[in-house]
């Protein structure tokens, strides 16, 4: 086996890498960029090289100088995790060519694989079902639409070079054909610098179902299950399980089957992924009418592979450095089985009630849940960060992937709800309760799946309120007299603010913002041996829906409460980030903001007619022009950061002032775009 690995990737996938290579015996060298220097991956590693300044091209794709940086340490073979130089077939050859083993499929495979169009004409001939659709070379404009009117619509153009859901426009009729398709060609070659596209029948409902197979260098190729990814967000995983729920058992041989032959096509070595388009004709109800279309081949270890592991027993890094020694496959296909259920779930520093906004900053708090690695029964936690880390702009916005095993689907649901409830994350916006609602909503617990699940589902998805104003406030109260009772000096009366001797039957006024509504809190004192009574209600005096009751609160450990309050009980976390207090409790997470009045006076609210960047990141395009009248809620300009595309709207009508920047123009958070002025 080999003594030493260079690492090739950072986060949380070269932490998993490193563990596993440790496990084996095997050191392991990290790369790193500035903005990684003290990174939790760095640390995983035996030793670590600095490749270059923060920015990708500055470094984790600088591949001359992660070769350097693997001869200069001895490393006998290079992971190249997934994204970055992992399905770069100039990258692969620049590894054998330097004496270098790639932990990878052969360059040609790569090659064969790495557009779309391409490897579907390939898997054409390999006799893999493909989705009806025009894949050729002639790109000529008044063809492709000749051929998506003789698809018959909506169709589906897809840029050959394409990945992450970027480069795919959906056309509902023909005489949007022609402004999609230059829209698309254009976002293809910013994107990936090609804009070969192809043509697909748009399928309705779908399921995205995937196969992992496995190939060694004696020519075996087996397929280890399936993986269901349809519960997508702008054509990207969320939650991700295995097996896919309804599978018929001679589907999935099918479907293995079928994935097999396309890496057997391309000549496959190692860990790769066949991605496939499920058509439901039989509905929900009736899985076995399912009919399955190629859609793509990723040549690398997918995200989503934890899953595959945690139902089969499997460590599939272990299989690819065995591999890439080369050594026979570890287990022949009759000897792999599918063991319970497994589902994990891609935790992200984004918004979801705000289009899933990506969001950077400091994880103040960083709290998992009681996490071993590869036992089943408990999640799994993987993740390439600790605790005061910060997620940048630099990167995707990717936290940790939180993975649970059950012996049936019900239980590894209900573990993935409870896993997720402990994981505190407090510091920026991230999806943890966004995702315990799609866990919970009817459709994903009955398995109702298409990659419209989310949008299907929005009502009960988006602008949640899982806590509630009363309990959040009396969470907020208790927690703040929990404050100062252990600020307060034992014997020393001027230091105690508990009220008990002090403030007997006395009210004591809190006030709260809760979302955006200002709200009050009245806390009677309890003397000896009487609880204490608190009244909440919204509104400036806090009489709209007021409830009173007692309020009754036990320190737990771990920095929790038991809190009770007006009929209701829960245990409750709260984290004061200055005046903003986030209270995690099994049913949810919320955020309540304590206001001291004498802070605020005279800060006026709002501050109308500007718009600021979000986030640091690219102006791609601005789609008002100074003296356009808009209304609030317009599109105004579409930003990139973080890998993804979000539009910036009007918060409010007006007429546009002045355009502050150009497409193309890089901006800091908090820029200035444009100015708004009064309609
Ligand atoms: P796909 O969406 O192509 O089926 P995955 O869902 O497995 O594939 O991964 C999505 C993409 O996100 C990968 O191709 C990779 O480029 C990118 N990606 C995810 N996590 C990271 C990371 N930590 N570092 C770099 N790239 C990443
Ligand atoms: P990427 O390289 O970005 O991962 P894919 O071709 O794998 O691109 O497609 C990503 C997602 O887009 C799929 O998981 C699916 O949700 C959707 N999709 C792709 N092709 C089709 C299609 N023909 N009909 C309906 N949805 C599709
Ligand atoms: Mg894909």
């Amino acid at each position: 086996m080999f003594d030493k690995i260079l690492i090739a990737n950072r986060g949380e996938i070269a932490c998993r890498v490193a563990a596993t290579a440790r496990r084996m015996g095997i050191k392991t060298v990290a790369v790193y960029s500035d903005a990684d220097a003290q990174a939790k991956h760095v640390a995983a590693c035996d030793e670590a090289v600095h490749i270059g300044a923060s920015a990708p091209k500055d470094s984790y794709l600088r591949w001359e100088r992660i070769l350097d940086a693997a001869k200069a340490t001895g490393a006998q073979a290079i992971h190249p995790g997934y994204g970055f130089l992992s399905e770069n077939e100039d990258f692969a050859r620049a590894c054998f060519d330097a004496g270098l083993v790639f932990i990878g499929p052969p360059a040609s495979a790569i090659a064969a694989m790495g557009l779309k169009a391409e490897s579907k004409r390939l898997m054409h001939k390999a006799g893999v079902p493909l989705v009806p659709g025009y894949q050729g070379e002639d790109q000529d404009p008044q063809l492709l639409h000749r051929e998506a009117d003789g698809i018959g619509y909506p169709v589906l153009i897809k840029a050959s070079a394409g990945g992450g859901g970027k480069g795919m426009r959906l056309v509902e009729k023909s005489e949007d054909f022609a402004a999609a398709l230059e829209s698309c060609k254009r976002e293809a070659i910013n994107s990936f610098g090609n804009d070969a596209v192809l043509v697909e029948k748009y399928v309705l409902r779908p399921r995205h179902i995937e196969i992992q197979v496995f190939g060694d260098t004696q020519g075996n190729v087996v397929y280890l299950f399936e993986r269901d990814c349809s519960v997508q967000r702008r054509h990207q995983k969320v939650l991700e399980e295995a097996p896919a729920p309804g599978m018929p058992p001679a589907l999935r041989q099918q479907m293995g089957e079928a994935a097999v032959a396309a890496a057997k096509a391309v000549g496959y070595v190692g860990a790769g992924t066949v991605e496939f388009i499920v058509e439901q004709p039989g509905g929900y109800e009736q899985p076995e009418a399912m009919k399955f279309y190629f859609m793509e081949m990723n040549t690398r270890l997918q995200v989503e592979h934890p899953v595959t592991e945690a139902i089969t027993g499997e460590d599939l890094v272990e299989w690819q450095l065995r591999v890439a020694f080369g050594e026979p496959l570890p287990k022949r296909q009759d000897e792999l089985k599918i063991i319970g259920h497994a589902i994990e779930a891609r935790i992200c520093a984004e918004n979801p009630d705000n289009q899933f906004l990506p969001a950077t900053g400091t994880l103040r708090v960083y709290a998992k849940p009681g996490c071993t690695a590869f036992e089943r029964g408990t999640p799994r936690m993987d993740d390439g960060v600790r605790q005061g880390d910060a997620i940048s702009p630099f990167y995707d916005s990717m936290i940790a992937k939180l993975i649970v095993h059950g012996d049936t689907r019900e239980q590894a649901l209900a573990r993935l709800d409870d896993a997720l409830a402990q994981t505190h994350i407090v510091g920026l916006a991230t999806n943890v309760q966004f995702l315990r609602h799609v866990v919970r909503s009817d459709a994903f617990q009955r398995a109702r799946l298409d990659t419209a699940l989310i949008q299907r589902e929005a009502a009960a998805l988006f602008d949640q309120e899982p806590v509630g104003l009363p309990l959040a406030a009396a969470a907020a109260v208790a927690a703040q007299l929990v404050r100062e009772q252990a600020d307060q000096q034992p014997g020393d009366p001027f230091s105690q603010r508990d009220g008990w001797q002090m403030l007997a039957s006395q009210r004591r006024r809190f006030a709260f913002d809760f979302h955006g509504q200002p709200a009050v809190a009245w806390l009677t004192y309890g003397q000896r041996g009487v609880a204490h009574r608190l009244v909440v209600g919204a509104g400036q005096d806090g009489t709209e829906g007021a409830q009173e009751g007692e309020l009754a609160f036990t320190p737990l450990q771990g920095g929790a409460l038991e809190v009770q309050f007006a009929g209701q009980r829960t245990r409750a976390n709260v984290y004061a980030q200055g005046e903003v207090l986030e209270v995690f409790t099994p049913r949810g997470a919320t955020r309540i903001t304590t206001v001291d009045p004498l802070a605020h006076a005279g800060v006026v609210a709002g501050e109308g007619g500007r718009l600021t960047a979000p986030m640091p990141g690219k102006v791609v395009s601005f789609a008002v022009q100074a003296g356009d009248k808009v209304t609030k809620g317009q599109a105004l300009a579409v930003m990139e950061a973080m890998k993804m595309e979000h539009t910036i709207a009007a918060p409010a009508d007006g007429v546009v002032a002045e355009l502050l920047y150009a497409p193309g123009d890089q901006v800091a958070e908090g820029a200035e775009l444009l100015t708004l002025a009064a309609a």
